[in-house]
């Protein structure tokens, strides 16, 4: 079994640390300190990197130094060893890895797709969303266009539901509080909030977060839901919102997002 954990790094980042047995790697190591303390003097066998931001990449070329581990992720990478490309398929961990190219909050963005076969014959994904999709939101759009974001969220939704999702930052509760506000009705919304400040009040991470539970509270992923669609509507301006497509909507909630 894969055992993955998150090491808290620089202000509200995530760098997931994935181990089986004495193997160890890590994904977007954005300081390489808290790398190396977690890894306990094991060494590191290599690094996954899902897009160029420096939060994301920050530590990997001490984290190369000091362990000469290879360096997984998209060629926009400087110090990207192996590049990975939609379609990439390899083994990490004994475990069969997918890549696919993800763009909206860089135009480089990778998400990692693990396939772990369970002792009894089910598969568990894991996938790795970098800054792409956030539980219960999703990333700005720096470099893409709304568009393609929306269609990178709807090809992750459409994963297993029971896929477990491994967020690069601590946003949850933010971003439950914006889901909330735009759609007040929904309950499971009230409840996660509820659950999440709890979790950091007692100083424990929010994720992973799972696919189900995303497409159960998380607005951008819920554009065709009649009161999201009213209120991406009224932030439009408009009375109601007849005429406008989900992008339509999922861009006026990401450009609501961005000032709330
Ligand atoms: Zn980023």
């Amino acid at each position: 079994m894969l055992l993955i954990t998150p090491i808290p790094a620089l202000n509200d980042n995530y760098i997931w640390h994935l181990s089986r047995d004495d193997e160890h790697w890590v994904v977007d190591p954005g300081e390489a300190t808290p790398v190396v303390e977690a890894l306990q003097g094991a060494s590191l066998n290599g690094i996954l990197i899902t897009h160029h931001h420096f939060d994301h990449t920050g530590g990997a070329a001490t984290l190369r130094k000091r362990y000469q581990c290879p360096i997984f992720g998209p060629a926009s990478v400087k110090e990207v060893t192996n590049e990975i490309v939609e379609g990439s398929s390899l083994t990490v961990l004994g475990v069969p890895l997918s890549v696919w190219s993800i763009p909206g909050h860089t135009l480089d963005h990778l998400a990692l797709i693990f396939e772990e076969q369970a002792a009894d014959g089910t598969t568990q994904t894991h996938l790795f969303c970098g800054d792409t999709l956030f539980a219960a939101g999703c990333g700005r759009l720096f470099e893409g266009s709304p568009e393609q974001m929306f269609h990178s969220l709807q090809r992750l939704s459409a994963l297993p539901p029971t896929t477990r999702i491994y967020c690069a930052h601590e946003y949850t509760v933010g971003n439950l509080n914006f889901a909330n506000t735009i759609e007040p009705g929904n309950k499971e919304v009230t409840q996660r909030l509820a659950q999440c400040q709890a979790l950091r009040a007692a100083n424990k991470p929010t994720l992973p977060s799972n696919m189900a539970l995303e497409q159960a509270t998380n607005p951008f992923l819920r554009c065709g839901i009649a009161e999201i669609m009213q209120s991406g509507a009224h932030h439009l301006g408009r009375k109601n919102p007849d005429g406008l497509n989900e992008v339509e909507i999922f861009s006026s909630l990401r450009d609501w997002k961005d000032h709330f």
